[in-house]
Order: C-alpha cells, then structure tokens, then sequence
C-alpha cells in the first residue's frame, strides 16, 4: 500500500513498528491511536494496525501504522510486514541494553525488505525509568546520526514525546511524497 488515493483523504501512508519484544511497541501504537497507555499483556497475536488521520496543510493524510503483535517473538516477521511501508519507528527500550544492541539487526532487516528512501525513526522507550537506564542518550543520539536516522526518546506510559515521534515521521514521508509528485 503507497500513498494511495483513499476516498477520504488525501494520501494514505503505510509505516510499521519493529523491535524487539517488550521494548513498548504496542503501547506507543496505542497511545498515538486511541490515547491509551494498556498495563495487561497482549491479548491476541498477529499484526495489527491502527489508523489515525492528521492534517498537513490543506491535506488529510491517513497513516496506517502496523504493529508486529508480538510475532517478533517467533523471528515471523515477513517481508510482507514491511512491503509498501514509507516509514518506521524502530523502538529499542533505554532500560535494556539488549534491545539497543539488537536495533543493529532489525536495521539490516528494514533496509532488505524496505524501500530505500523509508523514512525511519529510532525510538528509545521508557524515559521514565530513568532510574534503570542501561542506555544513554547520547548512545541512542549518535547511533542514529551515524546512520542516518531521525531519533526521539518517547515514553508511553507517561506520554512524553509519544505524538512527537510519530508525527515527525509521518510529515517527513509527507515531504518526500509530495516532492516525488510534483
Ligand atoms: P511490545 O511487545 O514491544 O509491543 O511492548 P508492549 O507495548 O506490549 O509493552 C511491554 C511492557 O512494557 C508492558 O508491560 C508495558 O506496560 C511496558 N511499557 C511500555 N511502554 C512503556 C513506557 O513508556 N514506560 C514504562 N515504564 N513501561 C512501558
């Protein structure tokens, strides 16, 4: 799915969420949505995805924004995951530092099965636990600019930087789409 007409809106966006178990993807998801921060475990397993509509001047976009659904857990993410995508959040969690080492790979598997120019945002999740920080700032900050991706600390459970994150993506695959159709 590209950005395709949808009859109503502008465009539609595809972006998804990835990273390791845990690190908060479905509570950012949800939070972005509905405005929901869920203290119980997943209750089903499967993608999901959720949609919200955001102006950007006198454009409606759509964003689509999938969530793994706890299938990273079998290493059953599928290109197909990832296929019409314009963006990701790729989330790490500042309280494990596995999750960040791990940020590498699901970086290896974005760039395999993403388009080239996907918009992608490297995610540090639970800055409120600051007190059990395993990663630095700093850490998160230079790996994104080494790479060349957008970063953002976020937490879900307190909101903080949650819309940021998101939005930033999404006007981003905004800006590039529009530049491609003029
Ligand atoms: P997913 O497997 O990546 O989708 O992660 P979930 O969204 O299911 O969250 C995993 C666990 O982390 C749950 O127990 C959430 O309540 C918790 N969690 C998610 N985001 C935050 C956050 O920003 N701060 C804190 N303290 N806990 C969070």
């Amino acid at each position: 799915m590209e950005d395709s007409f949808d009859e109503d809106c502008d465009y539609l966006f595809k972006a998804v969420l990835i990273g390791d178990s845990a690190v908060g993807k479905s509570n950012l998801l949800s939070r972005f949505a509905r405005n929901e921060f869920r203290l119980d475990s997943k209750p089903t397993i499967g993608v999901e995805f959720a949609y919200r509509n955001i102006k950007i001047g006198d454009k409606l976009i759509k964003a689509q924004i999938w969530d793994t659904a706890g299938q990273e857990r079998f290493r059953a993410i599928t290109s197909s995951y990832y296929r019409g995508a314009l963006g990701a959040l790729l989330v790490y969690d500042i309280t494990r530092n596995a999750t960040f080492a791990n940020v590498k790979k699901w970086l290896k598997e974005l760039r395999e099965f993403g388009k080239p120019d996907m918009v992608v945002v490297l995610v540090g999740n639970k800055c409120d636990l600051g007190q059990t920080r395993e990663v630095g700032e700093e850490e998160g900050r230079e790996f994104a600019e080494k790479e060349g991706l957008c970063f953002m600390e976020t937490s879900a459970l307190e909101n903080v930087n949650v819309e940021e994150a998101f939005l930033h993506m999404i006007n981003k695959i905004h800006e590039i789409t529009s530049q491609k159709s003029l």
